[in-house]
């Protein structure tokens, strides 16, 4: 009888504890979206470059259609994903032997954001996934929704390797979930089209909008470097860090006017862009 009671109790325990989780989680994602349109209004008020109107609207309406459809499609997955290889596997990894607390999360706060840093630089040096991450890199714009696209495929590959990660490092899913919600409102601060004072400063410890518009540059040899999410310290360490003001932004064979156009590039060569692009349909012409 007192076995079940406690096992009854501990149920309600875990209950409780996946309410506060979710609700913690809601709480970052919120934040990340009044933060997101924050920076719209900013970016409006004082941009750093100003983009011709026709791409910045077209800019804008293509990453967050790519937004919405990614999501519908990911989400469950991407969490259901996690949670199934932490209940199995996060008991081993290196961090599983620490209390569940404030030290335990910036600890895999650290690892996770090396871990992205790898991905990031895996992803533009490994033809296949360049393939799907150049998608990101073909706003001919840099604006806050730049931050909202991305290939489904690319979003898809991370899935593994974050389980991966969850192995290794031995977190919970939820911290993930978390330090993932966090970084989210990181990369829609270094898409932002602005610049403010001691931006320079900042840029020694976290990634700002003038490192990351580098990384947006149409020029590979500029494109190749500050692959951070929120810690600059990675690109230092590893001697990819770049300053520099990219004269234009984007991928110059890569054009796509619309979502469906975008997530057909992935699958066609460079070379032909230009001839298939003309006979997928364009949609609705905007004046
Ligand atoms: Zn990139």
């Amino acid at each position: 009888m007192n076995n079940q009671a406690d096992s009854l109790s501990s149920t309600v325990e875990t209950l409780q504890t996946n309410d506060a989780n979710f609700l913690f989680n809601e709480i970052i994602f919120g934040v990340a979206i009044l933060a997101f349109m924050a920076l719209v209004i900013i970016e409006k008020i004082k941009p750093f470059r100003r983009f011709p109107q026709k791409i910045g609207k077209e800019s804008f309406i293509t990453n967050t259609t790519a937004f919405i459809f990614n999501n519908f499609i990911l989400t469950v997955l991407r969490a259901s994903s996690l949670f199934f290889v932490a209940q199995q596997f996060s008991s081993i990894g290196i961090l599983s032997g620490l209390d569940n607390g404030p030290f335990k999360w910036i600890l895999s706060f650290i690892f996770f954001d090396l871990a992205i840093y790898v991905w990031h630089l895996a992803s533009h040096h490994f033809e296949f996934l360049w393939r799907f991450h150049k998608i990101h890199h073909s706003d001919k714009s840099f604006n806050v929704s730049t931050g909202f696209r991305f290939h489904v495929f690319d979003l898809f590959l991370e899935i593994p390797y974050k389980c991966l990660f969850v192995i290794i490092i031995g977190v919970d899913a939820y911290v993930v979930l978390a330090i993932e919600t966090i970084e989210l409102l990181f990369i829609f601060f270094h898409h932002a089209n602005i610049t403010f004072d001691k931006e320079e400063l900042l840029s020694r410890y976290i990634i700002t909008p003038s490192l990351h518009r580098t990384h947006h540059s149409a020029l590979r040899s500029e494109h190749d470097s500050n692959y951070g999410i929120v810690l600059s310290g990675w690109d230092q360490l590893f001697g990819t860090r770049l300053e520099c003001v990219p004269e234009k932004i984007g991928l110059d064979v890569i054009e796509a006017e619309n979502f469906l156009q975008l997530f057909f590039l992935a699958f066609i060569t460079e070379r032909h862009v230009r001839k298939i692009l003309a006979i997928i349909p364009k949609g609705k012409k905007r004046v």
